[in-house]
């Protein structure tokens, strides 16, 4: 798969702001879109997820999908949460070169893992990297339906 490097109405070309090492085996991403002044460079909703195209020496390119971790409503920049599956290529290549100025081509975020209403009480069950949506949508939940701090 190859996502058209410049931006489009379906494609961000992003990049590596921070990296953070949640785990020896997980890494936080900061991202930004170069192409962009804005200081929240897209918009999207908790529990969506951005698809990137990471490089690979004989595909060209392979698409994995990857779940915003940071909050539209707290943090001031998005983030996805990388962990590494053993043996698998895009988890190992984010986590062993991500480094702040890396950019990547991204379709824009997707997905309807979004609670439809903020009123009621959520339970929310997470394992592994499924940890990711369900910790921007907590992090929603708590500072913008409860009046706390993110
Ligand atoms: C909506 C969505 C959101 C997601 N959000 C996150 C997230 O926030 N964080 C996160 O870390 N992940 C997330 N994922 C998972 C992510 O997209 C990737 O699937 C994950 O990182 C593994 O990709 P990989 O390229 O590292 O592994 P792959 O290369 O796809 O390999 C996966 C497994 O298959 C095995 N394998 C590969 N090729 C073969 C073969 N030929 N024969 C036998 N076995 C083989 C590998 O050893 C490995 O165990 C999400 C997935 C989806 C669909």
């Amino acid at each position: 798969m190859t996502i058209d490097s410049a931006t489009s109405a379906r494609t961000l070309r992003l990049q590596v702001e921070n990296v953070i090492e949640e785990t020896s085996d997980a890494v936080t991403l900061v991202l930004s879109t170069p192409d962009t002044d804005r200081p929240a460079p897209f918009d999207y909703r908790p529990g969506q997820f951005l698809t990137l195209e990471i490089p690979h020496e004989e595909d060209r390119s392979v698409a994995r999908c990857y779940s915003l971790s940071s909050s539209p409503d707290c943090d001031d920049r998005p983030a996805i949460s990388v962990k590494r599956t053993p043996g698998g290529y895009a988890s190992n290549w984010l986590c062993d070169n991500a480094a702040v100025g890396l950019t990547l081509s991204a379709l824009r975020p997707a997905g309807s893992f979004v609670p439809s209403r903020w009123d009621k009480p959520l339970v929310l069950v997470a394992a592994g990297s499924g940890i990711t949506p369900v910790l921007s949508t907590l992090k929603t939940a708590l500072a913008v339906h409860h009046e706390r701090a993110c």
